[in-house]
């Protein structure tokens, strides 16, 4: 019986520390490495193939209502939110050769690495209706593709924030704008915060509000080694970064 209980007590102890494991998430998908570039279908399969927890990527709708995964609001002198694929878009080939890809395209490729969680941010659109047709959107591609458990949502716009969490009650939802407490996040149905990492070392007492709430804590964008440390110590449950590779390596130090 002694035994059982010393078994089960380090099998406790081993499942709280994977528990609390910083989970690696790369920015833009992982990018920078020979013959990639950001927010491309070679980054989500690089992230895919490095084995790390998940992968992030930026989305825009266009005026014909394709979801265009982006970074700026504009891609060679074409402002997405104003711009139709079938026109503008859809031929446009970026700096290392790939195209531009739609968001069915990256979704398609993420569900080749089911263990890969796929982090989409919806962007700033500037008119409200166009945030609201981006939401709609998003969230009917994810379950036409039936991949709700592997995307997460995350934008700095919390009306489409609003709208994602009373369309998708179930998905995890962070915000990324900074400056909302924990406990308002979990208010309005958030799973967590994922800020910027100088408003988390200015507010390092958010991590543990957040944790009792029940709330995760996503920092961004942490790139070199020691500020990966820093966060990895404070007990963050995701980083995002440009250095996925070096964040692995010190989450698996850890272990
Ligand atoms: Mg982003």
């Amino acid at each position: 019986m002694k035994k059982f209980l010393f078994t089960l007590a380090v099998a406790l102890l081993f499942s709280a520390t994977a528990f609390c494991q910083t989970k690696v998430i790369a920015h833009r998908g992982y990018w920078d490495t020979t013959g990639s570039y950001e927010n491309t279908i070679s980054s989500i399969q690089n992230a895919g193939n490095l084995g790390i927890f998940g992968s992030e990527l930026d989305v825009y709708i266009t005026t014909d209502d394709v979801l265009v995964v982006h970074h700026d609001a504009a891609v060679q002198g074409h402002k997405i939110d104003e711009s139709s694929y079938e026109k503008d878009l859809k031929d446009i080939i970026l700096p290392n050769g790939e195209k531009l890809p739609t968001l069915e395209s990256y979704l398609r490729e993420g569900k080749k690495f089911p263990h890969l969680k796929v982090v989409v941010e919806l962007k700033n659109h500037t008119r409200w209706v166009d945030q609201d047709r981006c939401v709609l959107a998003v969230v009917d591609l994810v379950r036409k593709l039936h991949m709700q458990n592997q995307v997460d949502y995350i934008s700095f716009n919390m009306n489409m924030c609003k709208g994602l969490i009373q369309l998708e009650p179930s998905a995890d939802v962070y915000y990324l704008n900074g400056e909302t407490s924990p406990a308002d996040l979990k208010t309005l149905g958030f799973a967590g915060l994922d800020y910027e990492q100088g408003v988390m070392a200015k507010h390092p007492e958010w991590i543990k509000e957040a944790h009792d709430l029940g709330l995760k804590v996503n920092v961004w964008t942490v790139n070199e080694s020691e500020k990966i440390q820093w966060f990895i110590e404070q007990g963050v449950d995701f980083i995002t970064t440009n250095n996925p590779v070096e964040a692995k390596k010190l989450v698996e130090k850890k272990r």
